[in-house]
């Protein structure tokens, strides 16, 4: 038996970050019983040390930033590889209907933002080419999405110059309602974005739902509306820890998808990916062949040079980690975000607003926000190093304020404990203000019963305060 386990434990090669040890806070005063691998314990040390103006604790993005020495390298080497492996690598995960041997249709961008606007523009250049078939106007193409979508969505609009008709959301309810989105649909919509992995709060979109709202709709009017997903933040989560949600290819509308390599691709910042579901969906007429450079390149992009190192670091990852190592990383982020939501729920303080099902991060809002607002509380973590971003949700939730800590694979079980005992002495800090401030508050009302004149006196009190 011990023969075994300790043979089963030699042969388990997970990455840092998936290891039991990042699930466990080290002791802190003392020795730990078992031994930690080398590399575990380096890495969690310099973790802890790092608490100083590091991006590493920007919290505000889901951009990589921790990649293994060995990838590094083979990024300052500079190698070649052709991304045709990780197009297809992605367009399998995603479910694409590819026969056996049938290259999967896709390319690689410089982020999601690109990506998105590939497949929007595919979608509109297809829509126009058939309502000039049919002899009908062509001149005024919409998109539906939710309030909800990324700012990347209104820079392709105002750019190529399609109106979006967005559903709007209410408190409570971040994400675009199917049912609305549908409804709004006409014969010039070029395509309704669902969002897996809402920017804002993490949920996932019930594209499912959509895609069957749609089908119906589309069955009755004779139009046939596609479908893309933004997957930027949640088309490396979902296929791992949640496999059997559809939301992907598996559902007949979704054209097109978009994910982030650079967010849980595990990739530093610099790689998207678009994929088509067919080379049906992206119009021939959009990609441009070139031959000047020794061979035919077919290419679909808006810009041109683009370094390979980041394609280099995608395909690293796909063959290091595989299927096994991104679910162990997926899950341990799923952990952490759990332990974090429940340390946050402890203090009795916080309203939650994302799910426990989603793209791993924790959005929460203040119950009682009339002494301070999320803002203050977000600006007192800032001398702890911590970036944590405070923003107002869109229309119809704008009186609605989060903070949210999205929960990357460098984001540890050590630094989510120290990040919450950092919060509570933030709220601990603005709790002695807010006190100190109202009983000046309550002196001055009393002062100014007995003198009037006093009134100079109370202001600098409260400017005292405020600080
Ligand atoms: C981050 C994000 C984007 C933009 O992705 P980039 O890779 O930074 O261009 C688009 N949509 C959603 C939902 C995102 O979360």
């Amino acid at each position: 038996m011990a023969f075994s386990k300790a043979a089963k434990e030699s042969n388990v090669n997970h990455p840092t970050f998936a290891t039991p040890y990042s699930q466990v806070a080290l002791p802190r005063f003392k020795m730990p019983e078992r031994s930690t691998p080398k590399e575990t314990a380096y890495q969690i040390i310099s973790d802890e040390l790092m608490l100083d103006g590091n991006p590493r604790l920007n919290l505000a993005s889901f951009v990589t930033t921790w990649m293994e020495p060995e990838c590094d390298k083979l990024v300052m080497a500079g190698a070649t590889k052709n991304y045709n492996r990780c197009v297809n690598m992605i367009a399998h995960m995603f479910h694409a209907p590819l026969k056996d041997s049938e290259a999967a249709t896709g390319v690689a961008t410089l982020g999601s933002s690109e990506a998105m606007m590939l497949a929007g523009l595919a979608f509109k250049r297809k829509w126009q080419n058939k309502r000039k078939a049919q002899g009908k106007p062509y001149d005024k193409p919409n998109m539906v999405t939710g309030a909800n979508v990324h700012v990347c969505w209104d820079k392709f609009a105002r750019y190529f110059e399609v109106e979006m008709k967005e559903v709007k959301l209410k408190e409570g309810y971040y994400v675009m309602d199917p049912a609305k989105a549908v409804e709004m649909v006409d014969e010039n919509t070029i395509c309704v974005a669902a969002i897996l992995g809402s920017t804002l709060n993490g949920e996932f979109e019930d594209v499912k739902r959509l895609n069957d709202l749609l089908m119906k709709k589309n069955k009755k009017t004779g139009w046939d509306t596609p479908i893309h997903v933004d997957a930027a933040s949640g088309g490396f989560v979902a296929p791992f820890i949640y496999p059997e949600l559809e939301w992907d290819f598996r559902l007949p509308l979704v054209k097109s998808i978009n994910v982030s390599g650079s967010k849980y691709g595990l990739v530093y910042a610099g790689v998207g990916w678009a994929i088509w579901r067919t080379k049906e969906d992206l119009p021939e007429e959009l990609i441009f062949r070139i031959n000047y450079l020794g061979s035919d390149q077919p290419t679909f992009t808006l810009n041109f040079s683009k370094g390979s190192s980041t394609i280099i670091a995608q395909y690293y990852q796909l063959i290091r980690l595989g299927v096994e190592g991104y679910r162990n990383v997926m899950v341990n982020c799923r952990e952490n975000a759990k332990m974090l939501k429940e340390g946050l729920i402890k203090m009795g303080r916080f309203n939650v607003a994302s799910k426990d099902d989603g793209v791993p991060l924790v959005a929460f809002s203040l119950k009682d926000s009339s002494h301070y607002d999320e803002f203050k509380v977000v600006a007192k973590l800032r001398p702890f190093g911590w970036i944590v971003p405070a923003y107002t949700m869109p229309a119809d939730a704008q009186h609605v304020t989060v903070m949210r800590i999205v929960i990357r694979k460098e984001f540890t079980r050590t630094l989510a404990l120290r990040l919450l005992q950092d919060i509570h002495n933030a709220l601990l800090g603005l709790d002695a203000n807010a006190k100190a401030f109202s009983s000046a508050k309550k002196a001055s009302v009393t002062n100014e019963e007995v003198v009037t004149t006093t009134t100079k006196r109370v202001t600098i009190t409260k400017m005292n305060c405020i600080c």
